[in-house]
């Protein structure tokens, strides 16, 4: 009878105790679930971060359709892709679009979908600072951010086997709860050392386009010199490190290496030309 009570003490007041308990312990479940856990953490091949960015991207396009103007999503569709041809995952099925929103914002999502906002793409004014918008998104993808960032959250939120079904059962509950942490993580933001790397790497992916290296740095100091308090910056100030830091980081490696591109093409009246049913 005391040892009944003790055990009902136990079992409240320590349940983790109850974990060492290794008079019923199944072996070979513990073996299934180091052997998930493998699985989940391995590399996430090329097919299942394709699939990962359709369903996420599709929730994305849910929330804001593209702008209706065929000529806007053709040229920011060449442009990206130009850009991306040049890089060193040019296979990817990469697609560019405008988002009818007003926000300030761009985003990428895995396996090589890429949206910018009207509202950010009335604050530029060249193809230089496109590019150099799409040259920061495409790094991302290149580095796998954020599928990265999905892979770690859903390691944390799922167990192993579930988080292992994610990524091959397509149709399974841990799919959604996979792609919603992977949406959601567009409202929160990716690590800042992500962020400033994405804008190094932007800025020579915009280079090699034949851009002006500079086009970044330009939007970054038009969006500097807005008033931080307006609301279409709120969520872009929010998921990404100050205009103001990103400019003191992209200037300690501009000089000298990329100075050498600042001269090459900016493209102000094609951009214009081709983006104004969307400004
Ligand atoms: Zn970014």
């Amino acid at each position: 009878m005391r040892a009944l009570a003790l055990v009902a003490v136990l079992a409240l007041a320590a349940p983790a105790y109850a974990q060492f308990n290794l008079r019923d312990l199944n072996v070979n479940k513990v073996l299934e679930t180091v052997k998930n856990v493998g699985k989940a953490t391995r590399e996430i091949n090329q097919e299942e971060e394709i699939g990962i960015g359709r369903d996420v991207s599709a929730r994305l396009v849910g929330a804001a359709p593209l702008v209706a103007d065929a000529r806007v999503q053709r040229y920011v569709n060449n442009v990206g892709r130009w850009l991306a041809s040049q890089t060193e995952r040019p296979g990817l099925p990469w697609k560019f679009g405008v988002l009818e929103a007003p926000q300030v914002n761009a985003f990428a999502v895995p396996g090589g979908t890429i949206f910018i906002t009207r509202g950010l793409l009335d604050k530029m004014a060249s193809e230089a600072e496109l590019a150099g918008v799409l040259g920061h998104e495409i790094a991302h993808v290149l580095r796998k951010h954020h599928l990265k960032a999905i892979q770690k959250g859903a390691m944390a939120s799922l167990s192993g086997d579930v988080a292992s079904m994610a990524l091959t059962n397509v149709n399974s509950e841990a799919r959604h709860k996979l792609v919603s942490f992977g949406t959601e993580m567009y409202s929160r933001g990716l690590d800042k050392d992500d962020e400033l790397e994405a804008d190094r790497l932007g800025v020579v992916i915009a280079a090699r386009g034949g851009y002006d290296a500079y086009g970044l740095p330009a939007v970054l100091q038009t969006l500097q010199a807005m008033n931080a308090s307006d609301s279409a910056l709120a969520l872009m100030f929010k998921t990404h490190p100050a205009p103001a830091e990103r400019l003191e980081q992209l200037a300690k490696r501009m000089q000298p290496t990329l100075d050498a591109y600042a001269d090459q093409a900016q493209l102000q009246s094609r951009f214009l030309a081709e983006t104004k049913a969307a400004r």
